[in-house]
């Protein structure tokens, strides 16, 4: 009688302690898996998305350093993003070094215009000016045709503290 009471006793003590281990360590794994889902959530770019081709937009053009896309929501009546494939925060970011860089995401973006028939000195390229820019990946905004509106042209003039023309930023980097 006494030897079953304690045969249950210790089942019971085994349940539990078995039990509250298991549920320990799933807690701790959950706990593990959710850190890392918000790590790589907090790591996602959508330009590096874009760039490894997972994009829904079309690549209208990409070489060894630069891709480029349609801005979804123009300001101009052709707006392209001319965007790097490495991932580079912003212009602030970019040192002397980088100029060749910027000199030929002039260049894409100018032939893009181009084929639309614009003259690319008559269009805006450049760049925002941090902290005003949503994306946190270097792009070229390049534009041509006209501004939708005045509204749409504002964020996009050359030298205030939203907007800097790529020839503009190349004469700075060129100084530093
Ligand atoms: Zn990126
Ligand atoms: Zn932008």
């Amino acid at each position: 009688m006494m030897f079953d009471v304690i045969r249950r006793f210790m089942f019971y003590v085994f349940v539990t302690v078995t039990g509250s281990i298991a549920y320990i360590l799933i807690t701790i794994k959950n706990m593990v898996v959710a850190r890392k889902k918000i790590r790589v959530q907090g790591s996602e770019c959508k330009f590096c998305m874009n760039s490894i081709a997972r994009t829904k937009q079309t690549v209208l053009y990409s070489d060894d350093l630069v891709y480029v896309l349609e801005d979804i929501n123009p300001d101009a009546k052709f707006h392209f993003l001319i965007n790097t494939h490495e991932h580079i925060v912003s212009i602030n970011s970019l040192k002397r070094k980088d100029i060749p860089l910027l000199q030929h995401m002039q260049k894409i973006g100018s032939k893009m215009l181009q084929e639309k028939g614009c003259d690319p000195r008559s269009c805006t390229l450049g760049f925002h000016v941090p902290p005003f820019y949503t994306i946190k990946h270097l792009h070229m905004h390049a534009m041509g045709g006209g501004f939708s509106s005045l509204l749409h042209k504002l964020p996009f003039i050359d030298g205030t503290w939203l907007f800097t023309s790529t020839n503009q930023l190349i004469a700075t980097l060129n100084k530093s």
